[in-house]
């Protein structure tokens, strides 16, 4: 057989060569050695799984810091599964997490960068061309069976207990001549190109996995399809030209495509082409019921990334719990740098779970609340105003009437050695902020239950003779104390603590007292810096309040 004749029957309108497009179109990137390229590549469904986030995060943080690059590539092969404006949503999705793609595909049409495109419908010639290399090196033919002719190839394999696929000798369409080619053409038969697989049943190949280290496996002995009847390429194919082209160093995917390993191997030994590494990150799981499954769109709210947008996580919460999944010294190394941005830590790809990194909401909202810690008070209030957009019509309505009030409510007890964690995520702001604003109040109190309600009345009634906005917190709270005594209570919690019976309770349940009358609890963040802000006559108002409700 004349394989140059095929090759030319086959794509007559193929002109370029793999080299031309290796070497002329795209050529190699000039980077700093060490620096890795890698890509994220999901197909266009407009849904980002926490997962893809997850796999998204390694990408990028693996590129940025060796200084290399992070590619966004579309895999459109698959139409059934587009959906519209499906690319803008996945690339919003991640950019409002903080993902940012060097090059790639910016919305449905747009894109930058000089590896492009980088939508794969739209690179159909490129591939032909490295299938027409392969063709013409004998090393890939057309094949015209039907769904009926491959249903009874399997049968036959099925009869006979030999390995399932189109292979070796059940590969009929191997050995037609040109001639039987040529005239199926003809008649119009519709035709995929498939490999001729080198590999030999029974044959092992090895790879060393960045993540999961040396795996051993069969070899692939099927002539998968290289292009379907439409001309476009099975996502295997599609993978070895784009990741060649596009010069990755390291292909960061979900584990679930181990199993096609040695089919990509095999892909880049026939094309003459160097592999890149691979790393397969396991998949996010969650417990339930006691067993570990994989995190699923239809079962769990969690699993859409659009559910922690909703549910007020701020982004950088999300993405430094994803690198305490991703690496268990994370933990260590944010405890030695409290205050340090994420992105100086360093991911290291071989320290990733191999078995499927847990996910847990409980975890996750107590990172959160660390993080939001570090916070400045002005971005919380800016963070918030814009969560609440559509979601919390009475708290953006506050918070936008007034954000330098809002942004002094945020700073009491902010920064420090200790910051209190109050808010987990923006859904808890407007409880935590509602004793500071007269239309969010919640009506009702905490009551103290070692206290008694004459003598809550008692304190309410000599505290607002004497309280004076102007003292700082120590004046303040020497200004509690003083009127201890002569209620009765301790104003020296140790002294209480020598001799409980000879008090009705200390300073901590007076101020306890002041605390329910001014925000309603027991617990606040510090109740000076709360009475400063609401001002006088609301804090007098309210020990009013209290009073008569301690009457009712
Ligand atoms: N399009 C593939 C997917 O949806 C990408 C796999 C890869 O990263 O190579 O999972």
């Amino acid at each position: 057989m004349d394989h140059n004749k095929l090759a030319e029957l086959l794509f007559p309108h193929i002109t370029k060569t793999p080299e031309e497009y290796m070497t002329t179109i795209y050529p190699r990137r000039q980077l700093p050695q060490g620096a890795m390229v890698t890509r994220f590549a999901p197909s266009p469904t407009g849904f980002l799984h926490i997962g893809g986030l997850f796999t998204a995060l390694v990408n990028e943080r693996a590129a940025h810091q060796t200084g290399g690059r992070i590619i966004l590539r579309i895999e459109d092969t698959d139409k059934k599964r587009e959906v519209e404006n499906g690319i803008t949503q996945i690339v919003e999705g991640l950019r409002s997490f903080g993902i940012e793609f060097d090059e790639g595909m910016l919305n449905e049409t747009e894109e930058a960068g000089d590896y492009g495109p980088y939508q794969q419908s739209h690179r159909a010639e490129i591939y032909q061309a490295f299938c027409k290399s392969l063709v013409q090196k004998g090393l890939a033919y057309p094949c015209f069976c039907t769904e009926e002719e491959l249903a009874d190839i399997r049968r036959q394999q099925e009869a006979e207990k030999a390995l399932p696929g189109y292979h070796t000798s059940y590969a009929r369409c191997r050995e037609l001549t040109y001639e039987q080619i040529e005239e199926k053409i003809r008649q119009g038969l519709p035709y995929v190109v498939r490999l001729r697989s080198p590999g030999k049943i029974g044959g092992r190949i090895k790879y060393k996995d960045v993540i999961r280290g040396e795996i051993e496996m069969d070899e692939n002995v099927i002539d998968i399809v290289l292009l379907k009847t439409d001309g476009i390429p099975t996502y295997h194919f599609a993978h070895a030209v784009d990741d060649t082209l596009m010069g990755t160093t390291h292909v960061i995917r979900s584990d679930e495509w181990v199993s096609s390993v040695p089919v990509h191997l095999q892909l880049f030994y026939v094309l003459g082409l160097k592999p890149p590494k691979y790393a397969h990150v396991s998949p996010v799981m969650k417990e339930d019921g006691g067993a570990k499954r994989k995190l699923s769109k239809r079962k769990d709210p969690e699993a859409a990334v659009s559910y922690f947008v909703d549910e007020g996580y701020p982004k950088e919460a999300v993405l430094e719990y994803l690198l305490n999944l991703a690496n268990s010294p994370f933990e260590d190394w944010r405890r030695q740098n409290k205050t340090a941005d994420f992105h100086e830590y360093k991911l290291q790809l071989n320290k990733m779970s191999q078995s499927g990194a847990l996910f847990d909401l409980v975890k996750l909202a107590d990172v959160s609340a660390g993080v939001i810690a570090q916070f400045p008070a002005e971005k919380i209030t800016a963070d918030v105003l814009e969560w609440a957009k559509g979601r919390d019509d009475a708290l953006e309505q506050a918070i936008a009437r007034d954000p330098d009030y809002a942004t002094a409510i945020f700073s009491i007890d902010r920064g420090g050695k200790k910051p209190r964690k109050d808010i987990r995520k923006w859904t808890d702001v407007h409880d935590f902020v509602s004793y500071f604003y007269d239309e969010l109040r919640q009506p009702g109190y905490e009551m103290p239950d070692n206290v008694s309600r004459e003598d809550m009345a008692a304190i309410l009634e000599r505290y607002a003779q004497v309280y004076d906005e102007s003292e700082d917190k120590d004046a303040w709270f020497a200004r509690v104390k003083s009127i201890c005594e002569p209620l009765g209570f301790s104003p020296d919690v140790k002294a209480y603590k020598a001799d409980p019976g000879a008090f009705k309770g200390h300073v901590g349940d007076v101020s306890t007292v002041i605390r329910v009358a001014i925000t309603g609890r027991k617990n606040s963040p510090d109740l000076c810096a709360i009475m400063q802000l609401l001002g006088k006559e609301r804090c007098l108002e309210r020990m009013e309040q209290m009073k008569k409700a301690l009457q009712d």
